[in-house]
């Protein structure tokens, strides 16, 4: 593997273009999750750092809305080509402090690649239109604007992914761009962003802060320079922000919690199935949002499912992420080990039988076994909260009405899938499922021109496709009359 260094840097936090220290000093412990041990530092930034955050985005907004929508366009592919130039140092900063296997860190930086060259082109098309007056005399124009800067919260599953599809749409229409990302994986976010002051977006553009989380969206949702919030985590965090930017009547975004139903109807090819939703269910250690989680066989042939399953998970090697044949690194923090165990304390008390894994291994690190449960009761934890991690609870179905109505019994609603050979199958499915995403018989296969979100307690808004645009956009509409 073609490793340059396991140097990891420190990180600060970026305001008007440059990189500062915290004005305290103060700064947080950044550890490997394969080993537990600290391996660096973030800033941590406290009210006048953010202070100054917010006024840098400011003086962005001005500067970036002014740069025509082709220039712009130009500037995000040359940040995107940097990332592509980089992706071996980047990946190599994400799995030393996310764990993730070097490969889907690789392809994690190359897929942020794609979706900022995609929002680039696509910020070339935000066309208004002329609307035909009942007066003759008169024009009509509906314009499209830039809302303003934007205050972005990004999760640690995946660091560079879940700011490049915020950073992509708010940079493409002219918004600026001020961005809470974890404190758990702060170098790889440093590293995305130092693409963008290279490729030369105007100073306060972009800007990066680390600190307490609660304080940070405290203090810039009800900001007044900030005028559009968008966040990616739990569902209970994602409705705390949204009603503070309610109360300061912000625009939102809200991208949360999912628990996928797997619907394996009795015509599915039991292999495609096994082979998709086994490889999706363990990416990133199952810390995926749209992660297969509530696996719903039909009973025909729901114990042959199961075995492939197993033998699915067995096949993994579990270890270091940059350790030469990985494919399943450690959680990315502790606070997953302990709801791991908890969940399978939970899983056997309400009569679940682990086919395989079910324990943590090893004493250092934060690994979990791959974990395959049968027979498991409606009633327990891992069916009714998202699990995030690597974790599959199987069920058996008579009628493909009943998994459809138990897919949609949780108050989730973010991506499903479904495996069936079947057109009436198809139809039924597409039309029922309550899911912002459906995939039917293939695994994930996010593209930044397809829309990216979920329903209900999923949250709303999108982060894919051109309906990601209008999330950053405001309408004034002009008449102008001849005189
Ligand atoms: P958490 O719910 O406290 O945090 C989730 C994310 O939200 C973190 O990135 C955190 O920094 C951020 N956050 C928390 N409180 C915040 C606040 N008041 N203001 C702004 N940001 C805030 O806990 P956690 O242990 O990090 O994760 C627990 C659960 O969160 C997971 O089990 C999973 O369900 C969910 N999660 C979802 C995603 C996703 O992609 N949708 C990503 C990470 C975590």
């Amino acid at each position: 593997m073609d490793m340059k260094t396991r140097t990891y840097p420190d990180t600060r936090l970026l305001i008007g273009g440059e990189w500062h220290d915290a004005q305290s000093g103060k700064t947080l412990d950044v550890l490997n999750p394969a080993t537990g041990k600290v391996i660096g530092k973030v800033a941590h930034a406290g009210i006048a750092d953010l202070d100054r955050a917010l006024l840098a985005a400011e003086e962005g907004f001005k500067a970036w809305r002014q740069v025509p929508a082709n220039e712009r366009a130009a500037i995000m592919r040359k940040a995107a080509g940097l990332l592509r130039e980089r992706v071996v140092d980047i990946a190599t900063l994400l799995t030393l402090e996310q764990g993730k296997p070097f490969a889907e860190a690789r392809v994690e930086v190359l897929a942020g690649a794609d979706i900022i060259e995609w929002f680039a082109d696509e910020g070339r098309r935000v066309y208004g239109r002329i609307v035909p007056s009942r007066n003759l005399s008169a024009q009509q124009l509906v314009l499209k604007e830039p809302i303003g800067p934007v205050a972005a919260f990004t999760p640690w599953n995946f660091p560079i992914n879940q700011i490049v599809r915020k950073l992509g749409a708010a940079l493409a229409t002219g918004c600026s761009f001020l961005v809470k990302a974890p404190e758990e994986t702060p170098a790889s976010p440093a590293a995305l962003l130092q693409t963008f002051i290279d490729a030369g977006v105007p100073a306060g553009t972009v800007g990066l802060v680390y600190g307490n989380p609660a304080e940070i969206s405290n203090h810039l949702i009800s900001h007044p320079i900030i005028r559009k919030v968008t966040f990616t985590g739990s569902t209970p965090v994602g409705k705390q922000l949204a009603a503070l930017a309610g109360s300061h009547m912000k625009r939102v975004t809200m991208e949360l919690g999912g628990h996928a139903p797997v619907i394996v109807a009795e015509d599915a090819n039991v292999a495609l199935a096994v082979k998709a939703s086994g490889g999706a269910k363990f990416r990133n250690a199952g810390q995926v949002c749209i992660s297969p989680t509530r696996f719903l066989v039909h009973n025909s042939i729901r114990e042959e499912f199961a075995r492939a399953l197993v033998k699915h998970a067995e096949s993994l090697k579990l270890g270091d992420g940059l350790a030469e044949g990985t494919t399943l690194g450690p959680l990315a923090n502790s606070r997953r080990v302990t709801a791991m165990a908890k969940l399978l304390e939970n899983a056997r008390a309400t009569g679940a039988k682990v086919e395989t894994g079910g324990e943590r291994v090893g004493t250092e690190g934060n690994f979990f076994a791959p974990t395959v449960l049968s027979q498991v009761s409606l009633e327990a934890d891992v069916f009714n909260h998202e699990p995030f991690g690597p974790v599959a609870a199987i069920r058996g179905f008579d009628t493909l009405e009943e998994a459809i109505a138990e897919a949609n019994r949780l108050p989730y609603g973010l991506a499903g899938y479904a495996f069936t050979q079947s057109f009436k199958n198809v139809q039924l499915l597409s039309n029922r499922m309550e899911v912002g995403m459906l995939w039917i018989n293939q695994p994930a296969a996010p593209s930044p021109e397809m829309p990216f979100g979920g329903v209900k307690d999923s949250g709303y808004g999108s982060e894919g496709g051109p309906e990601a645009m209008d999330g950053y956009l405001v309408t004034k509409a002009v008449s102008i009359m001849a005189v």
